[in-house]
């Protein structure tokens, strides 16, 4: 059992042997008004956002071993020109840039297509015990950015898979909440990937079931996400519940980092960074702010 309470910020895997399925449902809070005032992005953008790090947080959570995840969205004219989400041990953060003007002329709820355009999906996983990067890059296509990920799971890994998500302002701030349930591959240790079955018996069953997750169940602040996976699967046979994630925003920008990066340049290198406030200026995009980084303070460079 776990200490971690299972309604918000929080990430919660199950597996379903039966069925050979496994599942996550996620709930984000406090995360994402977190990270969303840093930015005051349009309210359009600010759901995209908000559903982008529910994926972020579900696909983060594939990683058994504490490494990262890199969610890309990049088109080449689209109103949105780049989304970038990433999550390392528990920790969200993202931006994404765009067009205002563009925005405001695709009236209120602009499809994901009047988004992006024609755009790709990069998924990247970065192993932290082995130090492998594994990377999928896919069109971004389909009604939203759940469908783009089924579709990213389907061609690029052959894993059919189910994700649901949602994302809402309210009076207690915003909520995003969303699930995803994937075929397990049989022999996953042994078997090339290519042989995954995709018509598998047992799926159709588990993906109707997982894609009746109603979005008022997601975004129910109050609906614990075991009882959330329960409602869906409450006729299995056996559900098992994996260790839980608590999850918040973080960003590893860090001025003291930053100092050390910049004392390894020559000095004349690093007086060519001064502005002309007298300070080097070192922006966070995920952060939305930059850090002036006082030149007397960086140190030299031999001390690094
Ligand atoms: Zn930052």
């Amino acid at each position: 059992m776990t200490d971690i309470p299972l309604t918000l910020d929080v990430s919660l895997g199950v597996t379903i042997p039966d069925r050979h399925a496994r599942g996550r449902a996620v709930r984000l809070g406090k995360s994402i008004d977190d990270i969303l005032v840093r930015h005051r992005y349009p309210p359009v953008i600010e759901t995209m956002l908000a559903e982008a790090l529910v994926l972020t947080a579900l696909l983060g959570a594939l990683l058994k071993d504490g490494g990262q995840m890199t969610l890309q969205a990049q088109t080449e004219n689209g109103i949105v020109d780049l989304l970038v989400c990433d999550y390392l041990d528990g920790e969200l953060r993202g931006y994404v840039r765009h067009d205002p003007e563009r925005l405001a002329e695709a009236g209120p709820a602009p499809s994901l297509f009047a988004l992006f355009g024609k755009g790709y999906l990069a998924i990247t996983f970065d192993q932290a015990s082995t130090k492998e990067r594994y990377q999928g890059i896919v069109p971004l296509e389909g009604e939203s950015l759940g469908q783009a990920a089924e579709s990213y799971f389907t061609q690029s890994e052959q894993i059919p898979s189910i994700v649901r998500l949602a994302a809402a302002k309210g009076q207690s701030g915003w909520t995003a909440g969303g699930v995803l349930f994937q075929h397990l591959p049989e022999g996953e240790e042994g078997r090339e990937r290519i042989h995954t079955k995709l018509d598998h018996p047992d799926w159709p069953h588990v993906a109707v079931l997982a894609g009746s997750v109603k979005e008022t169940e997601l975004l129910d602040r109050s609906l614990a996400l075991d009882e959330l996976v329960w409602r869906l699967f409450h006729e299995e046979e056996e559900v098992r519940i994996l260790p839980t994630v608590a999850l918040s925003r973080g960003c590893r920008c860090n001025p003291d980092y930053v100092r050390s990066v910049i004392a390894r340049f020559p000095v004349e290198e690093q007086a060519a960074m001064v502005g002309e406030d007298g300070f080097i200026r070192v922006d966070c995009q995920f952060c939305a702010t930059d850090f002036p980084i006082a030149l007397a303070d960086v140190g030299s460079p031999q001390s690094s």
